[in-house]
């Protein structure tokens, strides 16, 4: 844990309360501040994760519906808003949430002006986007968890597959957390093995067949989540957890947020994932590397596609 280190979490419902318990049992945080509108509820939820402070000390947990809790945070993480119901896209999701973020974001910037703002709110790309422009912070204090946790959910399809542990399965999800995301296979490794010739049993590696099914399951993988139980929840929460800890840590680790980007790969102005470096001052810096025609015309498309909604948003 560093020194001081408080984490804000805006929201206090399934997503934001998975962040709460998984920055406090892994002890990313020293404290953790808990808002929400929604009175009865935030108090509820921080009671209950009280509750369990001799398993997690010494950190703290605390919170309420006054937004003054969020005071001097050093990473705030936004997870308030509407969310998905069954069916609909996130871009649906857009409208509502884009009007709690232009009323949030100045009143959390007065309170934290010198935090770095993680956006899990969904779609979490255009509300980077319109984050940037509500604070008007540096694009690299203002990002979103993007295709964080879709690259976890990929890489523990690729491990279920080969049977090799998810940490030594490298490979990443790029561009709109959402329905235009897709797989880098180009850069895709198991241990020091390029995927595409990866051999199971000495048989032939992953068939495309294969590969755009892994593909599709990821994509598909909230829908598949949210039909079940009504929320995606753990594996969000510890996403966000990740995120907060590169940061707070000063890591330095390469992560697929989503952050606003400037002549990448000649996209401009739009915030999509691709692999970036994450330390104490958020996504510090964007990498840039060989993908394949197929790969960047993907990307392209997909920019393409939040361009347009930012558009139809009357964000840009
Ligand atoms: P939820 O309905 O359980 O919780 C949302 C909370 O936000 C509620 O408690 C509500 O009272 C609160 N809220 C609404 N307006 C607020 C405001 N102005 N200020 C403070 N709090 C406010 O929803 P959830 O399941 O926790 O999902 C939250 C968001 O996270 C959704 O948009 C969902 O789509 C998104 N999500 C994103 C990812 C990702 O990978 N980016 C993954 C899962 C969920």
């Amino acid at each position: 844990m560093t020194v001081r280190s408080k984490v804000a979490v805006i929201g206090a419902g399934a997503v934001g309360t998975s962040l709460a318990y998984a920055l406090l049992i892994k002890r990313i945080a020293g404290e953790v501040a808990l808002y929400d509108v929604n009175k009865a509820k935030v108090e509820a939820e921080v009671l209950d994760l009280a509750h369990g402070s001799q398993f997690f000390n010494p950190s703290s947990i605390y919170g309420g519906d006054d937004l003054e809790v969020v005071r001097n945070a050093n990473v705030v993480v936004i997870t308030a808003g509407a969310k998905q119901s069954p069916g609909q896209s996130r871009l649906d999701l857009a409208a509502t949430n884009v009007a709690i973020l232009h009323e949030l974001m100045p009143k959390l910037v007065r309170l934290a002006p010198d935090a770095i703002y993680v956006l899990v709110t969904n779609p979490c790309d255009v509300l980077a986007y319109a984050a940037v422009k509500f604070s008007g912070l540096p694009t690299n204090r203002v990002f979103s968890s993007g295709t964080v946790l879709d690259s976890s959910r990929l890489r523990w399809q690729l491990a279920e597959r080969t049977g090799i542990s998810t940490d030594s399965v490298h490979a990443l999800i790029i561009g709109e957390h959402g329905d235009s995301e897709f797989p880098l296979w180009s850069q895709a490794k198991i241990g020091p093995i390029p995927l595409l010739d990866w051999k199971i049993n000495g048989m032939s590696p992953l068939t495309s067949d294969e590969l755009d099914e892994i593909a599709a399951a990821v994509k598909n993988a909230a829908y598949r989540v949210i039909e079940g139980k009504g929320a995606t929840n753990y594996a969000i929460g510890l996403s966000g957890a990740r995120i907060v800890e590169a940061v707070l840590r000063d890591e330095q680790a390469i992560l697929p947020v989503s952050s606003v980007l400037h002549d990448y790969l000649g996209i401009s102005d739009v915030a999509l994932s691709v692999p970036t470096v994450v330390n104490a001052q958020g996504a510090s810096r964007v990498l840039e590397f060989e993908i394949t025609d197929g790969e960047a015309a993907k990307l392209k498309a997909s920019a393409a596609t939040l361009s347009e909604s930012l558009r139809t948003l009357g964000l840009k």
